[in-house]
């Protein structure tokens, strides 16, 4: 398709008509809410944008891509790394971005709700960027949405741009993204970042195992998910038999805040440690990771191990949300 011809899209319930290599991504106008969106060739195409992104950052430390564009952040809950990527990234794209991190100062305390507080940011800027404590907020607020909505944590439901960062940084470390064998350990209940992880593994070879206190196990509808896509899993609640055969260890903070009864929490709270003694156990070449904040899972002196990836997936979270941000603004 050349790029004087046209075609139209809908975006949010309007039809546009636009030159074609503006649409010819299929991320122009769309929300990200879950990464059910996503299929290999869409990840690969968000990998190699990133991978631009990042080759300009190093090279020129910003570019003017989103000159005009102004970006806004609406976080309920706590966040440092999301929160400042996204804002990180418009700025180096040349956009803006309005930032409301503490909704406690804003007229959600005067009772406003979400679909309002959302329309009333997106009179003012291109897109949203949300947090939120409640499962599936974000596809809600998408609903009353005029412009591209991006969903950055919906309580223990999913955390997309996570997990793209997650597996862009493992092809990174790896070189590869089938037939990597994968353990998950901690809690996998709560923790939405192992969740959109493992969906978005399951486009690819991926062998899972799932480690965790018998009361943070995998939701059933995640394994069933598993299941259903054809890939084997097994669960234990010890990584002691296989620390030698897998390709990725992903650490997850046990997620005290969404714990009903802080006696469970107490119970399982640093059920698990990565120290220098495990890491001699593990491959030459497995991948360590954590979305963060750790809270003990990790011990400080495997910091400067190079097997050490976290601090690699904090970097790369930069360079994906530039790609995702560019696509959906249509300008990747
Ligand atoms: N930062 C990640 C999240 O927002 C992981 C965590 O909080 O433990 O889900």
């Amino acid at each position: 398709m050349s790029t004087t011809e046209t075609t139209t899209v809908q975006t949010n319930g309007t039809v546009h008509a636009l030159p074609a290599d503006h649409v010819s991504n299929g991320f122009f106008g769309q929300h990200i809410l879950s990464v059910k969106q996503f299929d290999r060739d869409k990840l690969d195409y968000i990998y190699r944008v990133a991978d631009e992104m990042r080759s300009l950052v190093k090279r020129f430390g910003k570019a003017n891509l989103l000159d005009g564009k102004i970006l806004a952040k609406l976080f309920y809950e706590p966040s440092t790394r999301t929160s400042s990527s996204f804002q990180a990234a418009m700025l180096r794209l040349g956009g803006r971005a309005i930032s409301i991190d503490s909704v406690h100062y804003s007229s959600v305390t005067k009772g406003e709700s979400l679909p309002d507080t959302v329309r009333t940011l997106e009179s003012y800027c291109d897109l949203t960027v949300l947090r939120h404590p409640q499962v599936g907020a974000a596809a809600e607020a998408a609903r009353y949405a005029r412009k591209p909505l991006i969903n950055a944590g919906d309580g223990t439901g999913e955390h997309p741009t996570q997990a793209l960062l997650d597996i862009y940084t493992i092809e990174d470390d790896l070189k590869r993204l089938d037939g990597l064998k994968v353990a998950m350990m901690g809690d996998l209940k709560y923790g939405r970042t192992v969740h959109s992880l493992t969906r978005l593994l399951s486009l690819y070879e991926t062998e899972f195992c799932f480690i965790s206190p018998e009361i943070l196990r995998m939701p059933d509808y995640i394994l069933d998910e598993v299941r259903a896509s054809g890939h084997t899993f097994t669960e234990m609640d010890d990584v002691e038999g296989i620390i030698g055969d897998i390709d990725v260890l992903y650490m997850t903070r046990v997620q005290k805040e969404r714990f009903e009864d802080p006696a469970q929490y107490d119970q399982v709270k640093g059920c698990y440690a990565v120290d220098t003694e495990l890491m001699s156990r593990a491959k030459a070449d497995m991948a360590l990771m954590h979305p963060l904040p750790r809270v003990g899972e990790i011990s400080m002196e495997v910091d400067d191990d190079p097997r050490a990836a976290y601090f690699r997936q904090m970097e790369n979270g930069m360079y994906i949300r530039m790609a995702l941000l560019a696509a959906v603004l249509g300008k990747a």
